[in-house]
This record gives structure tokens, sequence and C-alpha cells, in this order.
């Protein structure tokens, strides 16, 4: 079988091993339900949780009563998020978010709007940044909540967290994080916000598992919950607790707090090396998103200006990659995040992410900087204005498909599954 390399760590990483050894046992052997005060198989659970909620605290620099767990990000955001708008909606009803933000934000605050809330969405500059200044000229008496991302998931963009959470701060706003893609990649802490969201898939824990925190000091953050029922998480997140997950969570974060630094020195090394060779080869034909911003180690947005970026996709289709448009999935829709860095559609849709994780290796870069060659080179003759949003109508190129040879024969398995990069 044709091999496949995995270059998708932001959509979502594999379980790490010693992350599942300490799951294990709580699927099967202490199964117990950690409300279940009245006997020690529910002990046992329970302190199970707490060890976890401790390993996410710390991990964090938080206090464990700090830590709700939920199913993921996208439940923490709308926890968040409209969690706030209700309990502070008696002090005004609006709400500042970026427009590049992940759509578990933008569509928690788009249903706000649609039950009276105002909603700004800041502009990014062509790095996808936003201005702290312009920022702070957003915020009125009536605003209650400000949501930046800390790392973009299609660019690796890092937000100015700091200085932008102390502009709203000083106001007397609170300032929430989506911190998913930055957890377990740069060293990230509670430190200068109210609210922080993480999810469990993108630091090599199981899917359906996330945690929130939750600020209880200068100032004491007040939400009224999403899931009412059983009192579990100190009343805010009813539901019986995803015990074995929880604690794949802790394992996972513990994990990353030692080996983060030596993880990303490994893979930016490698990110640059693979830019640099793409940028030797393509020249001026090639943009690297963001790039004069401060970014995640291992993300590279790519897109390629002259050369459709199906046609790529369909020749790297050993490659498990991502594009930057929706284009794919049917929707037609261009990336929200690059056109509000200033992309053209065109652009966005010639866009192609690729991320890197703890089991990539040396030799998966090396062979994915030969492959991005002997593709760019294949399609030296390929017309932009071919860019199309269907990868049949790039199939059907007569010139397109002689230059292909891999392409139709040898596909792997999974190479029909693309997801799509906007959404995750
Ligand atoms: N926020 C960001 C930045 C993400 O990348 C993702 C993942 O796709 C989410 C939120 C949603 O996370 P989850 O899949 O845990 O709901």
């Amino acid at each position: 079988m044709q091999r496949l390399l995995y270059f998708d760590y932001n959509a979502t990483t594999p379980v790490d091993e010693r992350v599942l050894e300490r799951m294990v046992p709580y699927f099967t052997q202490h199964f117990g339900n950690p409300s279940s005060s009245a006997h020690p198989f529910g002990w046992t659970a329970a302190e199970a949780v707490q060890q976890a909620r401790e390993e996410v605290a710390g991990m964090l620099g938080a206090d464990p009563a700090e830590i709700y767990f939920t199913s993921g990000a996208t439940e923490g955001i709308n926890t968040a998020i409209k969690g706030v708008a209700e309990a502070y909606a008696g002090k005004g009803r609006h709400i500042v978010t970026a427009a590049t933000e992940h759509k578990a934000v933008l569509d928690a605050c788009r249903a706000l709007e649609r039950r009276g809330a105002r909603v700004t969405y800041l502009p990014v500059d062509g790095q996808g940044r936003v201005d702290p200044e312009e920022l702070e000229a957003a915020l009125t008496d009536e605003t209650i909540l400000v949501s930046i991302m800390w790392a973009n998931n299609e660019t690796g963009v890092l937000q100015p967290i700091e200085a932008l959470a102390e502009r709203v701060r000083r106001r007397g706003i609170l300032f929430m994080t989506d911190a998913t893609q930055a957890v377990g990649k740069v060293p990230v802490s509670v430190e200068h916000v109210d609210l922080l969201v993480l999810s469990g898939h993108k630091v090599y824990a199981p899917k359906g598992v996330g945690a929130l925190y939750v600020r209880r000091r200068n100032p004491r953050v007040r939400l009224v919950p999403l899931l009412d029922g059983g009192g579990q998480e100190r009343g805010l997140r009813g539901g019986t607790l995803n015990t074995p997950g929880i604690v794949g969570l802790g394992a996972a974060l513990e994990l990353a707090r030692s080996e983060q630094p030596a993880e990303a020195r490994r893979l930016r090394a490698w990110r640059d090396r693979l830019e640099a060779a793409l940028r030797e080869d393509l020249g001026d034909g090639l943009q690297i998103n963001g790039d004069g911003a401060e970014r995640l180690p291992q993300t590279s947005s790519l897109t390629f200006r002259r050369i459709p970026a199906e046609y790529l996709m369909m020749n790297l289709r050993d490659l498990a990659l991502s594009t930057g448009s929706a284009c794919a999935s049917g929707s037609g829709t261009p990336s929200h995040v690059l056109t509000a860095m200033g992309r053209s559609p065109a652009e966005a849709e010639a866009t192609i992410r690729l991320s890197m994780g703890r089991f990539t290796t040396g030799e998966d870069v090396d062979y994915a900087i030969e492959r991005f060659r002997a593709a760019a080179l294949a399609a030296a003759g390929c017309e932009p204005s071919a860019i199309s949003c269907q990868l049949s109508a790039v199939s059907q190129q007569p010139e397109a498909s002689s230059q292909q040879p891999e392409a139709s024969s040898q596909q792997p398995e999974a190479s029909s599954q693309q997801p799509e990069a906007s959404s995750q």
C-alpha cells in the first residue's frame, strides 16, 4: 500500500499511548461514577477526576477549583460566551470578538445576536493580528465580554493576548480566550485572562473531552450554565463525568508540560526547513500566511499563487493535508480567516495547511518537501485560471491529468477524506 503521512495535527491528534495507558483502567476496573459518594467505586473515580483537575490547572497556572470539564472546546466556548451573556445581561449586551475566530465562537456570537445582543467583529491586519488599540476603541460601557483566540487554527498566528487582555480588563470587562490550538504547542497561562477554553483531541488526549477555566478571584466570573441537571461540576455543567476522557486529558497535559519546549524546538526547525525549501523553488509564487507574525511552531499556511491548490492536493494524496478553503467540502465559501487577512477568494482557495506534531519525523518532513517539489514542478504548465472549487474540474483537464501519474492510480485509502480547514 502507498505511504500516507499525517500532516493535519491541527485537525486532530492521535491519542498518545502513554495517555491511553492511564485511561484504560477507568473503562473497566475503576468504572465507578465519580458522583457516587457512598462507596469506593465512586471514590476511586472521584480521586482520578480530582488528580486530572490538578494536572490541567498545573499546566495553566490555575487553581484546580477554577477548572470545569466539558465535552470539548465547542462546549467550553458556548458555556463561556452564552453563560457570560446571560449572567451579565443587566450590565450590558455588547460582545467583542475577531473576524478570524473559530466558527464555535462566531456561531455562538451569531446566536446571541439573534437574541438581541450586539457583537463587534474586529478586523485583523495582513498577518492576522488584532490591533490592541482598535480593540480598545471598540469597547463601550455596554461591553461585557471580549473573546480573542490565542492561536489561529488555519494559520497558527498568535494574538498578543497579554496586550489585548490588559486593555480590556482594566476597564472591568471580562477577557476570554479560545486556547484550543495553543495549549501544548506554546506556553499558555491564565495569568492575564478571565476565561480560557481547551480541547483534549488537539493535545494527544481523546475526542469528546475538554476543559474550561473560569477565574474565581479578581474578578470572580459568574456564568449561567448551559446544561442543567445533576449538579456536577459545581452546578456549571450537569451530566455524568467522562472519567476515562478526563483522566486522559490530565495525563496529556502533564506530558505536554514536560515535552512542549523540546517538541516546539524540533517542529519549528522542520517547519522552517520545509518553508525555506518551498520558497527557494517557488519564489513569489508562494505566500506563507502570517509569516510576519508570531506563529505556532508547527503550522504552515501556504498559498500557491500560480498553482491550483486542488491540483496540488490531487498530486499529494500521500500527504494528509488540509485545504485553506471550504470548497472541498462543497460549501464553496473561501476561508473567512484568509479573506479577513486580505487574501482574495482565489488565493484562499489556493491555500494548503500543513500541521506537524509529536509523531512527525525528520524523514516525514524531507519526504513532504520532495513531494511538494515534484507536484509544483509537474504543475509548471498549469494556468492559474484553472483554479476551481470543483476537484472534478481539475481532474478533467487533459494536460493536468497527464502530468500526475500517481494521483489516480495509487490513492491511499484515506485520501478522499480531506476535512475543511476553516472549522478545525
Ligand atoms: N477552537 C479552535 C481554535 C479549534 O481549532 C477547534 C477545533 O476544531 C475548536 C475550537 C473546536 O474544538 P472541539 O472539536 O473540541 O469542539
